[in-house]
Formats: C-alpha cells, sequence, structure tokens
C-alpha cells in the first residue's frame, strides 16, 4: 500500500517531549527531535547533577530545547506540563530502574487526551517476543506491562525495537558504544556465529523521530534491520582487525559462562550478560520473520534513508584508539629492538 505523504505526516508540528534525554539513548533521541525542526521539551529530574548531565542540559538548551523540570511520576505535574505546553508526542527514553513509574505517565496522558503519539521507553528487542533469563526478563516483564497498560489506555503508540547500538557488544557494559572495541583479545559469545543488527546511535535518534507522525507506524512495533549492519561477532572481529591492522587472540566465553554471570545478579551487568546471551546464543533479533500485522520494518518505511553502517562507526572507534596503536606499535617495536640487541640495552641500564 502506497501512503500518500500528507496521510503519512499527520502531525508534522508537534510539540516533543522528550523523558530521559540526559540518559544514553535518549539524548541521540532529543538532537534527532532538534535536528527534525519540532519544538522540544526536555524533562529534567532533579537531584545529583554529574558534569555529563549539565553538559547534556546545556547542549540541548543552546540548540533550543526547552527545559522542564520534573518527574514522570508525579501525575499531576505531568498532567499540568502536558496541557500548559500542549504536547502532542510524548517519548520516554528511562533507564531499567524507573520502568514502571511510565505507568503514571501513561495516565496523565490519558487523562489530558491530546497526545497524538506516545513512544514509551524500550529501543531494545520486541519484549513480547524475545525472552531472556533473569534478570533481564524482569526488565522485559516490566516493558510488557507497560505495553499493556498503553494499549488498554487507548493512546496511540510506537514501540521501538532498534536492536543493538553499533559497538563491541561487551557482556558486562550497559553502554558499549561508550568504550572501544578490544585492543588486547576477543572474547567470543559461543560460536560466533549468530547473528545481530547494530544501529549508531544517532541513527537510532533520526529514525525514532520519522515515526513520531507517521501514521503507518501508529500502534506498531518498528524494527531496526539494516542488511548492512547484520554481524555476527566473528564478522565483528574480523571488521575490527582490519580496522587497527593486527590479529587479536580470540577468547571462548560459553553459553553456560553467560548464564553463570546472569545468576549472579549484579545489576545491571547481570542484566547486559543475559541479553547478550539472547542474542548472540538464542539469536533473539533473526529469529522471527517481521510479517505480524502489527510489526514494520524501517527500511521499508523509508527506503530513501540510508543508516550510517558499521563499518563506518568502527572508523569512529579508530579515531578514539588512534594514540593509543601508536603507543603500541612503538612498545613493540623497541621490545623488538631489545630482542636483537640485549647487550646495549644493559650497557645503557647500567
Ligand atoms: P539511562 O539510565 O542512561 O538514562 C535514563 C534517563 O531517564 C536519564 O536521563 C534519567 O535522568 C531519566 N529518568 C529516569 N527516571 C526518570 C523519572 N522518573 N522522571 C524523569 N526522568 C527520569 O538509560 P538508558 O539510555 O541506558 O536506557 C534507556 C532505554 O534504552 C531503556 O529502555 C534501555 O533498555 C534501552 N537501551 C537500549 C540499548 C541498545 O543497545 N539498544 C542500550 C542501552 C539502553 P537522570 O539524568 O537524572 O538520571
Amino acid at each position: 500500500m502506497t501512503v500518500s505523504p500528507s496521510i503519512a505526516s499527520a502531525a508534522k508540528s508537534g510539540r516533543v517531549l522528550i523523558i530521559g534525554a540526559t540518559g544514553f539513548i535518549g539524548k541521540f533521541v532529543a538532537e534527532a527531535s532538534l535536528d527534525s525542526g519540532l519544538p522540544t521539551y526536555v524533562l529534567v529530574r532533579p537531584g545529583p547533577s554529574r558534569p555529563s548531565k549539565s553538559d547534556t542540559i546545556k547542549s540541548l538548551k543552546d540548540r533550543g530545547a526547552i527545559i522542564l523540570h520534573g518527574v514522570m511520576s508525579d501525575k499531576p505535574l505531568m498532567e499540568k506540563l502536558l496541557k500548559e505546553h500542549e504536547i502532542e508526542i510524548v517519548i520516554s527514553a528511562v533507564g531499567g530502574a524507573t520502568i514502571l513509574d511510565q505507568i503514571t505517565l501513561v495516565e496523565a496522558i490519558t487523562s489530558v487526551g491530546t497526545v497524538k503519539r506516545f513512544l514509551p521507553s524500550e529501543f531494545g528487542h520486541d519484549v513480547d517476543r524475545a525472552d531472556p533469563v533473569e534478570p533481564g526478563l524482569t526488565m522485559y516483564l516490566e516493558k510488557r506491562k507497560v505495553r499493556r497498560a498503553i494499549e488498554k489506555s487507548g493512546v496511540p503508540y510506537t514501540y521501538i525495537c532498534c536492536n543493538s547500538i553499533a559497538s563491541w557488544p561487551y557482556y558486562d557494559n550497559k553502554h558499549p558504544s561508550e568504550v572501544v572495541p578490544p585492543l588486547d583479545q576477543f572474547q567470543i559469545y559461543g560460536d560466533g556465529t549468530v547473528k545481530a543488527y547494530f544501529v549508531d546511535g544517532p541513527d537510532i535518534g533520526k529514525f525514532t523521530m520519522k515515526t513520531v507522525d507517521d501514521i503507518r507506524t501508529m500502534n506498531k512495533n518498528v524494527h531496526f534491520r539494516p542488511s548492512s549492519n547484520l554481524y555476527d561477532i566473528n564478522g565483528l572481529a574480523s571488521l575490527w582487525e582490519k580496522k587497527i591492522g593486527r590479529t587479536l587472540p580470540k577468547v571462548t566465553i560459553t553459553e553456560n559462562d553467560l548464564l553463570t554471570m546472569a545468576a549472579e545478579n549484579r545489576i545491571p551487568e547481570s542484566i547486559v550478560a543475559s541479553f547478550t546471551h539472547d542474542i548472540f546464543i538464542k539469536g533473539c533479533q533473526t529469529n522471527f520473520p517481521i510479517e505480524g500485522p502489527n510489526d514494520v520494518d524501517i527500511g521499508t518505511l523509508y527506503p530513501e534513508e540510508s543508516f550510517r553502517t558499521l563499518d563506518e562507526c568502527f572508523n569512529d572507534f579508530l579515531v578514539k584508539v588512534g594514540g593509543k596503536l601508536e603507543t603500541d606499535k612503538l612498545a613493540a617495536k623497541n621490545k623488538a629492538a631489545v630482542g636483537v640487541e640485549p647487550m646495549a640495552i644493559t650497557a645503557t641500564c647500567a
């Protein structure tokens, strides 16, 4: 079916409220909202301010975001803010600890009655399909509860299933793109052949914002599956080895290792281990076709828009490790020199 642009963009001038814009995923979404030219409001919660949080607030404000203060679990406040600022699109990107607080937010959105689209904090897998072990399962059970509350409320929604962020998928780091891929050894999950989709952070923001006023994404799961970014972990390791110009040793992290780390129940590391198991052992990102009545593929919706390739994203990491690689090369050269002329070194040291 072809949908005319006018139908596809029913609420183009909508005012957007983003909750969680100072977080890892929310920052990408807030920046993309500002890029899209929509009036962008950001809810900042009070409390201890980390330098990175203050920097993010300042940079969003400098770019035109309107900063509001409060927490989403304060229903009267949320009702007031939604009404006062005539918010039409609400996007939540809150972290794992406050997922259930979104139920109060749904109640506020329902009572105000003017919000045209709500995107809850999803930004990962299709939580109704994926079935990780604990403690990841508890987070999915909470996300499922939020989904059911939204569906019951009748508020139009979109669930963003963007799969993995473009990075080396460390099993114990919930924000893996903040660190560079390994320079000492690779940890390969299982036999390293189970594939996953990797999406650059700014692309998560950009494509999320394309969905917010598109009638084709209303009450749908939107799946991000860029074919250019489908890799297994062996393929990721080869890609990185080509970039750094050397091969690294590989150690295997078995299914049992991942299950043991998940069972340790350290939060958030064990949650990440349970998702790593679901992705790279069970294949939760690729083991179902996108063909249900509530499923849409982002690539089919916006074929004219390309995703940044993982190859390009790894170039960014290469820039970050540039200095370290040079130091390593120099150290290796010196070591070789020591091997050839040990006596000369002894003499110098003496
Ligand atoms: P973060 O913990 O980095 O950020 C959470 C944000 O929500 C912060 O801005 C925080 O504010 C704000 N917040 C939390 N509770 C409230 C509240 N009650 N009222 C107002 N603001 C609140 O979260 P992540 O970015 O890690 O996670 C966001 C979503 O993305 C989750 O659903 C997660 O599962 C998913 N995710 C997906 C990844 C992927 O690879 N696909 C990777 C990581 C996360 P403050 O700054 O004050 O703390």
